[in-house]
């Protein structure tokens, strides 16, 4: 008898089980692909590590997480600087003194504030109630209608005014000429691919690999004293409130007999007319120097349940259906419910492990 089955290999379960395995307990992972590390798992084709389930560019602003990952694999120095691609012409990401000069030729800060100013007061509101409402308070009217509306709404699949707001607060806006996507004080790419770092952290501890937890529940959970459970949680509870909304991609790959295709690791398409949003060019993320080049095509869809749910759905009708999960989720002492399908949030990879670590820390608090 375990102690703990992990359903699901990615983040969140990887790091529960290394830290109950550290305290002596003993743990199962297991995982319903043929392969460990859920989303962050990295393929190598031709010598390229190639993210399989979408890229992953490790952020934070936490140094205690960042000196957890860095115990198990290195970090390259990698910066995240999308470029976008929008009605024939390239702009700099996120919205920063570039962007601006790319977009109306002004080069001071002073001049940059002045234009942004001007159109936010003719077309922000007080109290923005949606993604658009709050990007047009943001950053006003070009902006929005070049770089924000139709990616949005490509990648959503639904207008900018029904989505909720916080989507949109996760880009910076910047009075300097600096292309760093992120904030956070730490960032890069685990050298060899993120695969060392979940093997890492699972180093030691039994796992099964092509486990559907779901076609054979009860054996399972009589395997272990408690659950810990990472995958969706509507499907756990066998959708008694209802579907919960997920929005899913599809990924077009290609080997390329040429170097280097775009000179960027990620090019993004922002325009409606083009079905993907953004094309990966996974080789820079680690400086390759390869002779060939592996690009992935990222296009958006509906979710439908035989397809991989990447993105929760933020939005009231969806919070309102998650909390009635949640509450029941609470009454069940037996099993640890955590992640990103789990929580239903639109979570990045410093935010699960901390939340891993947080669940640890309740869970092992007399230890
Ligand atoms: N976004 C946008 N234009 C862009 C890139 C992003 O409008 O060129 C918006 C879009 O609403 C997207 C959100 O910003 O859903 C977050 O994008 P990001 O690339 O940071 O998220 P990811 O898909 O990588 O989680």
């Amino acid at each position: 008898m375990k102690d703990y089955l992990i359903v699901g290999s990615g983040l969140f379960g990887s790091v529960f089980a290394h830290e109950a395995n550290k305290r002596g307990k003993k743990c199962l992972v297991i995982d319903k692909r043929n392969h460990l590390g859920g989303n962050v798992y990295c393929e190598n084709i031709a010598g390229i590590q190639v993210h399989k389930y979408g890229a992953h560019i490790f952020h934070t602003n936490d140094e205690a997480i960042w000196q957890y990952v860095n115990q198990f694999v290195k970090f390259n120095n990698y910066v995240n600087s999308p470029v976008a691609l929008a009605k024939g012409k390239l702009y700099n990401l996120p919205f920063n003194m570039n962007t601006f000069y790319q977009l109306w030729g002004v080069k001071t800060p002073a001049e940059a504030a002045e234009k942004l100013q001007h159109q936010i007061e003719q077309y922000g509101v007080p109290n923005p109630q949606n993604l658009e409402e709050q990007a047009l308070s943001l950053v006003g009217k070009d902006i929005y209608d070049i770089l924000i509306k139709e990616y949005t709404e490509k990648q959503w699949g639904k207008k900018a005014t029904e989505l909720p707001s916080f989507i949109i607060k996760r880009l910076p806006v910047r009075f300097r000429f600096d292309n760093n996507y992120f904030n956070d004080r730490f960032q890069g790419i685990p050298i060899g691919g993120y695969n060392g770092l979940i093997n890492g952290l699972l180093d030691g501890i039994e796992t099964l690999t092509d486990a559907d937890y779901f076609a054979d529940r009860t054996y399972y959970d009589n395997l272990a004293e408690k659950v810990v459970y990472t995958g969706k949680i509507d499907e756990y509870f066998a959708y008694e409130f209802g579907q919960l909304e997920y929005r899913s991609l599809r990924f077009e790959t290609e080997l390329l007999n040429q170097p280097n295709y775009q000179g960027n690791a990620v090019i993004n398409y922002n325009d409606a007319d083009i079905p993907f949003t953004r094309i990966i060019e996974h080789k820079h993320f680690e400086f390759g120097t390869q002779e060939k080049t592996v690009i992935t095509r990222e296009y958006p869809q509906n979710w439908t349940p035989e397809k991989e749910a990447y993105y929760p759905v933020n939005d009231d009708k969806n919070q309102r259906i998650y909390k009635q999960y949640r509450t029941k989720a609470d009454t069940i002492e037996k099993v640890i419910f955590g992640g990103r399908l789990a929580e239903y949030r639109y979570y990045d990879m410093h935010q699960v492990i901390a939340s891993a670590l947080k669940t640890v820390k309740n869970e092992f608090q007399n230890q």
